[in-house]
């Protein structure tokens, strides 16, 4: 064992996302991880945990498959790189990109490969502006997220999440770029509404934006179709239905931010799928590999792509490509994972042990003074603090709570995610998780919410 480790890792590596005044002073929780098999993580100190975060809800198949790990390998003793500029492609990547459109709702057309979400949402956007100047519609430009939607970390893609913490400081969100009412019922107790009133409020807070901002200069509508970071919230019964009929009106594009959702984790492939989205884009990436390595994409329609190739028709060759765009490895990795994806079953796994997880959760934790609510939709589960049941308070400042909770349940051998802004545990375990696992992280959960909560 390298004993010099800790230090090296607090004098030398900045981490993202993370304190860094208290982990360079030894005051934050630092965890080194050396294996993983199925659900479990291992530390090098050799404490086995279950990852109920599934990484960072990436790692679908779970740790440790050996067939990609063998893809992986394979791929790079053959051809660790080449190009996918004007034309050229793998074997890889041109299979994984014929898989990826076989699983994709059917009015899509093709995919385009990158590396991470946020640059897939880059991607997203620029595809969007180049689309309204090709139909000659240079106003058509800004682009409506919702608060508390997480699309990502840099410039535009910081932009659209709507999460303070992600602007603080960076001087974003940037022009062009609108946040509109999230669909979270939970949170908006003030409105004193029933669940289908908000609905409508929803929808009226869009299209009144829409509306102040002038449609002809709203380019496209991004969301997640269940909201991920900002609190794994499923929407309301009826939201995308009254959401995409304004967008259809105003003529505005749908983004479907399927980095989560993509590829099982709602119980369909997509959660295109389960909403009955009509998405004019989707995003992908997690799952596609489930994180073995790098890779993402953006799927773009049918009537999106008969503009881009006109496009280039009329002006030449798209001006958007990075040196590792469809990287073969990942490519490999891709093809490998989504094949495991449909041998082991996971779509239908997510849905049924997912259903089961979510009720079990809320059968142990539902009448607890303090847990407000416990919600989910596949394999995505949330519990939410509230300070006062009754009048629906939330603790002030957030975080605290949530945060004792989950560090209490790591001693539990249980890993679990405070989400960003609340008193907000969220829960996406590798879609291979099975009843009896997801037993386990239900106890260390009422275990843990004991232990802090009384
Ligand atoms: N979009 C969604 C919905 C996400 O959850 C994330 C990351 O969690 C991203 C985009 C950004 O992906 P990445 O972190 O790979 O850049």
């Amino acid at each position: 064992k390298n004993d010099m480790l800790e230090q090296w890792d607090r004098e030398n590596f900045f981490h993202p996302s993370t304190h860094l005044g208290q982990f360079a002073r030894g005051e934050a929780s630092e965890r080194v991880i050396r294996g993983g098999e199925g659900v479990f993580i291992e530390d090098r100190d050799g404490n086995r945990f279950l990852d109920a975060f599934a990484g960072l809800y990436c790692v679908n198949v779970g740790y440790g498959r050996t067939e990609i790990a063998e893809a992986i390998a394979e791929q790079a003793k053959q051809l660790a790189y080449y190009h996918a500029y004007v034309g050229h492609g793998t074997e890889a990547s041109i299979t994984l990109a014929k898989m990826v459109m076989d699983r994709a709702p059917g009015h899509m057309s093709k995919v385009y490969f990158g590396l991470g979400g946020s640059d897939a949402n880059e991607t997203n956007v620029k595809l969007v502006w180049y689309y309204n100047n090709i139909l000659g519609r240079p106003e058509k430009k800004k682009i409506i997220s919702r608060m508390r939607g997480y699309h990502g970390s840099g410039l535009v893609t910081g932009s659209l999440t709507g999460l303070t913490l992600f602007h603080n400081k960076f001087d974003l969100p940037l022009d062009r770029i609108l946040h509109t009412e999230p669909a979270y019922y939970f949170r908006r107790p003030d409105l004193d509404m029933s669940e289908a009133d908000f609905v409508a409020f929803c929808a009226a807070e869009l299209e009144a934006l829409i509306e102040k901002e002038g449609p002809d200069t709203i380019a496209a509508f991004i969301g997640e179709p269940v909201m991920g970071t900002g609190g794994i919230v499923p929407p309301p019964a009826g939201y995308w239905e009254a959401i995409t009929p304004i967008l259809e009106r105003h003529d505005i594009l749908l983004i479907a931010d399927e980095v989560v959702t993509g590829f099982g984790r709602l119980g369909t492939m997509f959660g295109s799928d389960h909403y009955g989205l009509k998405p004019d884009l989707i995003t992908i990436a997690k799952g596609l590999t489930s994180a073995y390595a790098p890779l993402s994409g953006s799927i773009v329609s049918e009537k999106m792509w008969k503009v881009l190739e006109q496009g280039t028709d009329e002006f030449g060759p798209i001006g958007h490509g990075w040196t590792y765009s469809a990287h073969p490895i990942g490519a490999a990795a891709g093809v490998a994972n989504l094949k495991l994806v449909d041998d082991l079953g996971l779509v239908q796994n997510a849905r049924e042990v997912g259903g089961y997880f979510v009720g079990a959760m809320a059968d142990a934790l539902g009448a607890h003074a303090h847990v407000g609510e416990v919600r989910g939709e596949g394999m995505l589960c949330a519990v939410e603090f509230v300070e006062d049941k009754g009048a629906r308070t939330f603790y002030d400042p957030a975080g605290k709570v949530a945060g004792a909770v989950v560090a209490e349940m790591a001693k539990d051998g249980v890993i679990a995610r405070a989400m960003p802004q609340g008193d907000i545990i969220g829960y996406a375990p590798p879609l291979c998780l099975t009843r009896e696992e997801a037993d386990q992280v239900v106890a260390a959960t009422a275990k843990a919410v004991k232990a802090v909560l009384g």
